[in-house]
């Protein structure tokens, strides 16, 4: 909404006070480019063309920044008589400023650390990095070549070794590239990545006392640090569907899910075959839970949210959309 307010601004702006040529030309295309980016963000139209899509919102939206920059300047040089403080500082440049470094700061704070690799499956790789002070359930971007970047959610942190740990399971072209270099010893030991870190939707459990998490696969990685250490204030059971559990998963979390956290369905599609909403809404009643939050494909994800909000029991699932 402020989005769209800012754009009729401009707009207005631009109709009805007077400006110099190159304020108008500079807001005149930032307008278009918004209007351009923001079709390619139609959720069809970016589904079909998502490389890019991801390409277009990522450099149109730094070229805007330039035009942006420049506008102001324009805008600056329209009221300049003589050189003060208040050329410099004023309300246009500060917001100017605020924005410039909110976008650079993630790029600004962009490192290439030594990693770690494991692979306790085919479907599933391990990625450990240095340091191990993140939040629960931050997200973490990392690159292999400092161009395409992917998003996982920090599943472990261990502060006697000072490491975080991201799980990657094998879905998509780049992930499984990257469990079958890990197979020919093609991955590098450096990896880019961003300090920054986010935090996933996840993180709201916090404003629930007994919260169901259902998993699919490595829908997991994201439950991992509620199980690992649980929240004094929120109590979860964790329903986990998955092919052969251990086996594709490994020891380590296999242990954690079973000898830390206590409360935990698993189903092995391997022997019960896939399930439906129903699976779901009969552990809910039967854990007297809350709410629910799904971590999963976005099929399995709408399936199960949709099913449970007409039977009114708050559910929530992760958008995707990008
Ligand atoms: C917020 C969020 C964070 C995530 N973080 C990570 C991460 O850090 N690392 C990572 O690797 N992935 C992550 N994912 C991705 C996500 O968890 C996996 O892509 C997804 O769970 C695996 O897809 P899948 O269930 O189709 O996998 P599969 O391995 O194909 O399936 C897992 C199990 O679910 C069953 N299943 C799958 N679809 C259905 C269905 N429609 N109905 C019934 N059963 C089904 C399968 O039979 C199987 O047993 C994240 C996803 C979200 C939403």
């Amino acid at each position: 909404m402020r989005a769209i307010t800012a754009w009729f601004w401009l707009l207005i702006s631009l109709i009805c006070e007077r400006h110099s040529l190159g304020v108008r030309i500079t807001g005149g295309i930032i307008l278009f480019f918004i209007i351009f980016i923001s079709t390619t963000a139609i959720p069809k139209v970016r589904r079909r063309f998502h490389n890019t899509f991801e390409y277009i919102h990522r450099y149109v939206g730094w070229t805007c920044l330039i035009i942006l920059i420049i506008h102001v300047v324009f805008l600056q040089l329209d009221k300049f008589d003589s050189f003060s403080t208040k050329v410099l500082f004023n309300i246009p440049v500060l917001i100017l400023l605020a924005v410039v470094i909110i976008v650079f700061l993630t790029w600004i704070c962009v490192r290439k650390v030594l990693v770690q690799y494991d692979q306790p499956s085919d479907d599933l790789t391990i990625i450990t990095f240095p340091r191990a002070l993140y939040p629960y359930g931050s997200t973490t971007r990392i690159s292999l070549d400092g161009h395409e970047w992917h998003a996982f959610v920090i599943a472990l942190t261990d502060s006697y070794t000072d490491q975080h740990s991201i799980f990657v399971a094998a879905v998509g072209d780049w992930i499984k590239d990257l469990a079958a270099d890990y197979r020919s010893n093609k991955l590098p030991q450096h990896v880019w990545v961003r300090q920054i870190k986010g935090l996933g939707f996840m993180y709201s459990i916090h404003a629930y006392r007994k919260v169901l998490i259902v998993c699919t696969g490595s829908g997991i990685a994201p439950a991992l640090p509620y199980i690992k250490d649980p929240l004094p204030t929120t109590h979860t059971h964790l329903l986990w569907i998955a092919k052969k559990h251990e086996q594709n998963y490994g020891e380590y979390v296999w242990k954690l899910v079973q000898k830390t956290h206590p409360h935990y369905t698993l189903h092995d599609t391997t022997v019960n075959g896939r399930p439906g909403p129903q699976l779901v809404e009969n552990v809910f009643w039967r854990t007297s839970s809350e709410t629910v939050f799904v971590v999963s494909n976005e099929k399995f994800t709408n399936e199960v949210v949709n099913a449970l909000w007409r039977k009114d029991i708050p559910s929530f699932g992760a958008l995707f959309d990008s």
